[in-house]
């Protein structure tokens, strides 16, 4: 397959005017200057189109999707895990199957080709991965805070699992929630596995971090009454228990941060740990600023993510990263478009282990690729991507374009 277009925006180098992607058997074998490309015997002209890599959202949780608008912002995140406790408890299997599709759908629709995505229903998994072409990488929630003497049975069921699935274009890992809803006995046994890529939310509010910090807050409270042993809070961040269990490394994806301190940013820096920044779900919280210059400046791997739909303040929000690179600017000026579209293709491929495989347009890559109008009004290319708006022209998964299935079919 070759396609010519009025833009290739490879990533790996610099905007390509009048350029071609040549594909065969769903990888890129070729890309340039249309006047340099030889055996030009079938070839489709996009016209003016941008073809670029196939976004890539680092942090997701596809079930929520039809939630959007339904916890309004709340005064406390402790008011919130409450709020979507119960609003988990009414979903039955056909509704949270029609809620990860249509995640998934909208994900596509608005060029986004990979998803790191939290799953929490092992028994529905193997039915999704294969209703979609998006390509997923599962990470398996783990919530397990009450009792220790359940970590060795949990884990060997988990262990057994992850052995036996796997998405077909994609990968799996897993994620322990969070440092409040995870016990060290239990993070330990995640570092043991780190032959897969972790997932965890970390520091992500102020409740949180007060309760590792201080020993106290609305947060610690509430895990008191419900049982958890809190022996692990006072006197150090949410991140320690991460630490010490060797949790921080190159196939670690720490969601959020928005609490970490100088100390923290180092480590992370040094363990080459990988962050991920969901500017949306960020400002429905009205969390204090996200520390991105210094991480950036410190050598971390930032990339970005949506979480999902129940944490926009918009409910007329969509599963897109267009509108989370806009708000990242708007909230971080002096950022370079070019590193800023980088947290969307080449830095999440590397924190998910497919650097050179996909968010790039390079000789050898899985052909993920987009296509977004052209658009004359913008000089910038880098800047027409962050301005896009709407669902984009072309969506290609592994040399397979699925446009029009997905918005025909609804998958
Ligand atoms: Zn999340």
């Amino acid at each position: 397959m070759l396609l010519r277009a009025r833009c290739v925006y490879p990533m790996v180098g610099l905007p390509i005017e009048d350029g071609y992607v040549r594909i065969i058997d769903g990888h890129i074998v070729d890309v340039g200057l249309w006047s340099e490309c030889g055996d030009r015997n079938e070839y489709q002209d996009l016209g003016d189109v941008l073809l670029m890599p196939g976004l890539i959202n680092a942090h997701c949780h596809l079930e929520y999707t039809n939630l959007v608008g339904a916890i309004p912002p709340p005064e406390s995140f402790t008011e919130w895990i409450q709020a979507i406790i119960e609003k988990k408890a009414g979903i039955d299997d056909s509704s949270f199957r029609q809620s990860w599709l249509e995640g998934a759908r909208q994900a596509l629709d608005y060029g986004t080709t990979t998803m790191g995505n939290v799953d929490t229903r092992c028994d529905l998994l193997s039915s999704l991965w294969a209703a979609t072409p998006l390509r997923i990488i599962s990470f398996i929630e783990s919530i397990l805070f009450e009792n220790d003497r359940e970590v060795p049975e949990f884990v060997g069921k988990l262990k057994t699992w992850l052995s036996e699935n796997k998405p077909a274009n994609g990968k799996i890992g897993v994620s322990p929630h969070a440092p409040y809803t995870t016990k060290p006995g239990f993070l330990q046994e995640c570092g043991a596995m780190l032959n897969v890529p972790i997932s965890m939310h970390i520091a992500e509010s102020s409740e949180e971090n007060q309760m590792f910090r201080d020993g106290g807050g609305d947060m610690w409270e509430m895990f008191c009454e419900s049982g958890r042993d809190v022996s692990d809070c006072g006197g150090r961040s949410p991140l320690a228990g991460a630490i010490e269990a060797g949790l921080l490394d190159k196939q670690m994806l720490l969601v959020h941060g928005n609490y970490l301190d100088s100390r923290d940013i180092a480590a992370i820096a040094k363990s080459k740990t990988n962050v991920v920044h969901c500017p949306r779900s960020h400002d429905y919280f009205r969390h204090r600023a996200f520390p991105a210059h210094e991480m950036k400046y410190s050598g971390v791997n930032l990339c970005l993510g949506t979480d999902s739909l129940v944490t926009m303040r918009d409910p007329e929000s969509k599963l897109e990263l267009f509108s989370e690179m806009r708000l990242f600017r708007d909230n971080n000026p002096g950022w370079s478009s070019r590193n800023i579209i980088e947290m969307v293709t080449i830095n999440p491929a590397k924190a998910l282990g497919m650097e050179g495989e996909i968010g790039c347009l390079n000789t050898g890559a899985k052909a993920d690729l987009i296509g977004l109008p052209f658009d004359t009004t913008i000089n910038s290319v880098e800047e027409m991507i962050i301005e896009h708006r709407g669902s984009v022209e072309l969506v290609m998964v592994e040399g397979q374009s699925f446009n029009e299935v997905s918005r025909a079919s609804g998958i």
